[in-house]
Formats: structure tokens, C-alpha cells, sequence
């Protein structure tokens, strides 16, 4: 199968489901990453051009890992829109990747441009089938509506501090390692928040995945939300790809599985 993770900026993605997508790459499945942003604003020292540069790159070394595919959008850091270029844009990578099932941000999280590269995903996995959205790009519209699947708010909170009502979770102990080297193919965003935030990317996200993995009882895990509105398939490919290391949490969820 197809798979696209598509996150706001470069190291989003690693962060909140690289380990998934280790797991899905061991088994045979193509991986695809992709932003919406280059992390223009990500330095205390070079010019937006000169970070996004670095970073595009981090990202494609960090997919190779995976053998995977990078994807940049082409947005810009803290200016996403829900607006018609965006939709555009997010729609061209939609139709050039043609996935079976796509990865993105939870509605709510801490900082808007996700949120609003959560809703442009959203809406770029469901209409890029629609023959006549024009992307500005010369790509097929897709033949179908993907499955699509939101990975956690970073902090494991949502903007009210409120803990999520997760789907379900991935053991990832596995591919801890794996996952690790991948977030630290962003070594000038672990400069950044470490000049920022004071924390390491790597220490922060093991934490996280610690936390989630509790969840389900396992060493570490990563906990995603399964969008089930009209139009998107409504059985959980993941745990019928993944078997026994994909866990249900919602309990509503376990008596319908
Ligand atoms: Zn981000």
C-alpha cells in the first residue's frame, strides 16, 4: 500500500508516527513524508531561505531511513491558510503520492498551522478525486477517498490541557531506534528548540512515546485517531496490516472491531 504522512513543518511527522511508519515500511508498504512548510522560521541565525535549505534536506535524509519519499508542499512557516493556493497545494501532493492511506495533525493542537494543515489534509485526501479541482498541477485526480488517521497533539493534551480519547495505539518499541535516527536527521530543529524551549528533540519525543505506550501497555507507543465522517473508509486497515502491535483504546471502537 501507499502511505503519506503529511505534516506542517519537517519533524512533525517523525515525532508523532515515524515509528508507524517503520513498522509499515518493514512490511513491504511505500512510505511517503511530506510538509506543508520548509520551517522558515526555525533559527536564531540564518535567513528563512538559508534554514529552509537545511532543513528540506533533514527531512529527506530522515525519510531515506525508512526508504521512504520526501515531499515538500511548498508553504511557508507560521503563513498557512485555509485559502485556495494552499488547498492547491495540498491537493497537488495528494494526487502525485495517490495513497491508500494518509497520516496527519489532530484538529486541535497547539499551534495553528497545524491545526490548519490538519484541515487542509483533511480536505485535500477528500477531494483530490474530484476531476475538476484544479491543483496547477498536470497530476491525475485520484480514483478514491483514502483512509486518513490523525496522530496525537504534541504534549498528549489538547488546548484546554484535556487528555485525548485516542482510537487506538501502535507498539513502536521495535523501532524506537529507528525512530530516533530519523528525528535526528533534524539536527538544526533539535538546535532550534534547544536554543528555544531548552529541551532536546530526542528526550522530548522519547518521553512522549514512553507516555503513549503506557496506554497500551508496551515499552513505547504512538496513539492516532481514525477519521470516520462520510466518505472515508471506516475499517481500521492498521490493525488489520499490523496485527496484535495495533491496540484498541476506545472502547466504543473494540465492540464494533
Ligand atoms: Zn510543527
Amino acid at each position: 500500500m501507499r502511505i503519506l504522512a503529511f505534516g506542517c513543518h519537517p519533524d512533525d511527522v517523525e515525532y508523532m508516527s515515524a515509528g508507524t511508519l517503520a513498522l509499515l515500511s518493514e512490511r513491504g508498504h511505500d512510505i511517503h513524508i511530506a510538509t506543508m512548510a520548509g520551517g522558515e522560521v526555525g533559527s536564531p541565525t540564518l535567513k528563512s531561505r538559508e534554514i529552509r535549505e537545511k532543513r528540506l534536506k533533514e527531512a529527506e535524509s530522515s525519510a531515506r531511513i525508512i526508504n521512504g519519499t520526501y515531499h515538500f508542499a511548498g508553504g511557508h512557516d507560521l503563513e498557512i491558510e485555509y485559502n485556495h493556493e494552499y488547498r492547491q497545494k495540498s491537493v497537488r501532493i495528494m494526487r502525485e503520492v495517490n495513497p491508500d492511506i494518509v497520516f496527519t495533525g489532530p484538529p486541535d493542537d497547539y499551534l495553528i498551522d497545524h491545526e490548519i494543515t490538519s484541515k487542509l489534509v483533511r480536505n485535500a485526501a477528500y477531494i483530490a478525486s474530484v476531476p475538476l479541482f484544479d491543483c496547477g498541477f498536470p497530476v491525475k485526480p485520484m480514483e478514491k477517498i483514502p483512509y486518513l488517521f490523525y496522530w496525537s497533539p504534541l504534549g498528549l493534551k489538547d488546548i484546554f490541557g484535556k487528555k485525548p480519547e485516542y482510537h487506538f495505539g501502535v507498539d513502536i518499541t521495535t523501532v524506537m531506534e529507528t525512530k530516533k535516527k530519523m528525528l535526528l536527521c533534524h539536527k538544526s530543529q533539535d538546535e532550534w528548540i534547544r536554543y528555544l524551549n531548552k529541551v532536546s528533540i530526542a528526550d522530548n519525543m522519547e518521553e512522549l512515546s514512553r507516555k503513549m505506550g503506557l496506554l497500551i501497555d508496551r515499552p513505547y507507543g504512538e496513539c492516532f485517531f481514525q477519521h470516520l465522517g462520510e466518505g472515508h473508509p471506516q475499517d481500521n486497515i492498521l490493525k488489520e496490516l499490523l496485527g496484535p502491535i495495533c491496540r484498541f483504546i476506545c472502547t466504543d471502537l473494540t465492540e464494533t472491531d
